[in-house]
């Protein structure tokens, strides 16, 4: 088994429509509590996976923040993708500065816990290339950078431990969100196992 960071893509494109040679099976989208549906990323798998999804997920009873629920991927199977695993990210509310280290803030442990609970999920389902959006950092306004770090904080310390999934892709919707995960990963050595605030 290649070495987690081999494990790891950062691609640039819309989540519903992964090029064939991602190989990506399964999905995550950044839902919001409902389940029902909403705008960005959670509006596009929707639409991409047709009527029946909001049908199956009206009898899921919604889910909370931090959790994740699994659905099968109904029209998006056309595209090689068996599973879609919904997370409901949490809303930012800690203002623009945020000198506070990681993990300190209720919002990291929260988006840290949606990560956890897809790559769970898509274990337990044997997932094999699974695709994360940039949970909460669209309208739920989550610092991007700071949600990169604990994405791939997490990921890489999941595929350290586990051989399901075997890739993830963090698919990005602009090429500066990708840069931005990039450069998250290349410094990695400073931010993942410094001890310093900040
Ligand atoms: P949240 O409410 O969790 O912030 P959003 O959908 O508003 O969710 O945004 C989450 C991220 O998903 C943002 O970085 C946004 O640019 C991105 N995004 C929106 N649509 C797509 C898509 N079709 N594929 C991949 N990423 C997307």
């Amino acid at each position: 088994m290649d070495l987690p960071i081999d494990r790891i893509r950062i691609e640039v494109g819309d989540i519903t429509t992964p090029p064939s040679e991602w190989g990506v099976t399964g999905i995550v989208n950044a839902a919001n509590e409902s389940l029902l549906g909403g705008g960005g990323v959670d509006g596009a798998i929707h639409r991409a996976a047709g009527p029946r999804l909001l049908e199956h997920n009206k009898m899921l009873g919604g889910c909370p923040t931090g959790l994740a629920k699994i659905t099968p991927a109904f029209d998006l199977e056309g595209r090689g993708i068996r599973h879609i695993l919904h997370t409901v990210g949490p809303v930012w509310q800690s203002g623009d500065a945020v000198p506070i280290k990681i993990g300190d803030l209720h919002e990291d442990v929260l988006l840290a816990s949606c990560y956890q609970q897809c790559l769970d999920l898509a274990a337990e389902h044997s997932i094999d290339v699974l695709a994360f959006p940039a949970i909460s950092t669209g309208v739920y306004r989550f610092p991007k950078d700071r949600a990169a770090k604990i994405a791939l904080g997490h990921v890489l310390g999941f595929l350290a431990r586990h051989n399901t999934p075997r890739r993830v892709v963090f698919c990005c919707f602009s090429e500066a969100d990708a840069a931005t995960y990039r450069h998250v990963l290349d410094s990695r050595n400073e931010w993942m196992f410094s001890r310093q605030r900040g």
